[in-house]
């Protein structure tokens, strides 16, 4: 990345799963390909690129929840504008997975906005994987990819700031690698109370259509009150900012609007990575099941070939379900058609 900073290509895309830090990454990329110290972190071009105020680094708004060829027709307006500063003109587009391919193809706007960007033209995109749909825009970038951090990194960052261990510990696990995560999670009472419910509803759908219905609303809930803890978070969060704010000479914060908007979106998005963790956490106990079929079947017990391949059948729903999700998919409708499928394996 030095490398780069020192000669920059025209599109860089950064890849990671969420909680990657995708967006910190962006912004201190940004602020080294501004720094005329590339990148030192300390001075006055780095702070402003780091606060969001370096007016040559534009990030691209999004009016709806996938990406319109308006809001990237405003972004290639900017990208043809010179920067007012020593540096580039930066344009950061977030979420471009959230591009549409169809009727009115946003992704092939973008592609068109990288295909010839004026020379002191840079754009970092972030998705958390890229979609095949998308493989001509990533051939068109240089691309980073990012790591989420380990269980033991999370469990030590958490202790560090003051959790208990035992929750330091199931926070870390059940954050995959995402550290935002893992802090809300930390925070979270029911975590383990959540998890318990997803790894009996094996035993739980043995019962009428009825019964699975009920499991399926119950998830739900848990699931509404696992928001909770974030929502806490970004309320002190927002009263932080409001803080500083006053303490400048400010009334408020300029963009309060904007900020709650982003609220929501990380709510939305924690509740998908929750019923993913969740998803999770029901696969691993078919595949404890299946494991202990085998088992039997290699002592000698002719009745476990069933269970193996209810289990197996069992792991190939729960993985169509998880793409599924990707797909703006009705939640209600997704968990009902799941329990519904398992219960008739
Ligand atoms: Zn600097």
């Amino acid at each position: 990345m030095r490398q780069h900073v020192r000669n920059p290509v025209h599109a860089y895309f950064f890849t990671g799963p969420v909680g990657s830090s995708l967006h910190d990454a962006v912004l201190a990329f940004a602020a080294a390909l501004q720094c005329p110290n590339q990148g030192c972190g300390v001075c006055e071009t780095c702070r402003l690129v780091l606060e969001g105020k370096d007016t040559d680094v534009y990030f691209a708004e999004r009016a709806g929840i996938s990406w319109r060829v308006d809001d990237l027709r405003e972004a290639d307006r900017v990208s043809r504008r010179r920067p007012l500063g020593a540096g580039y003109q930066i344009i950061v587009l977030e979420e471009v997975d959230l591009t549409t391919t169809g009727s009115s193809p946003s992704a092939s706007a973008l592609l068109k906005s990288l295909e010839e960007p004026p020379s002191r033209t840079i754009f970092l995109l972030t998705a958390d994987e890229v979609p095949e749909a998308l493989d001509t825009i990533q051939s068109r970038c240089v691309e980073i990819k990012l790591k989420g951090l380990s269980e033991d990194d999370l469990e030590a960052i958490l202790t560090r700031e003051g959790a208990p261990v035992d929750a330091a510990r199931m926070a870390a696990v059940a954050a995959s690698g995402n550290l935002r995560r893992a802090r809300v999670l930390v925070r979270d009472d029911a975590l383990g109370e959540r998890i318990a419910t997803w790894r009996t509803v094996p035993e739980r759908l043995t019962g009428t259509p009825s019964a699975s219905a009920a499991l399926a609303s119950e998830i739900a809930t848990a699931l509404d009150q696992a928001i909770a803890p974030l929502q806490l978070l970004q309320e002190e969060e927002l009263e932080h900012r409001i803080k500083d704010a006053r303490e400048m000479g400010q009334r408020s914060i300029a963009n309060r609007k904007d900020v709650e908007a982003q609220f929501k979106r990380e709510q939305r998005r924690f509740r998908i990575d929750e019923l993913r963790f969740g998803l999770t956490a029901l696969t691993n106990v078919y595949r404890e099941r299946m494991i202990q079929g085998l088992e039997e079947a290699d002592a000698g017990d002719s009745r476990s070939d069933y269970r193996v391949g209810a289990s197996m059948r069992a792991i190939d729903i729960i993985v169509s379900t998880n793409q599924r999700l990707s797909s703006n998919i009705d939640e209600t409708l997704l968990l009902n058609d799941l329990m519904l499928s398992l219960m008739e394996l």
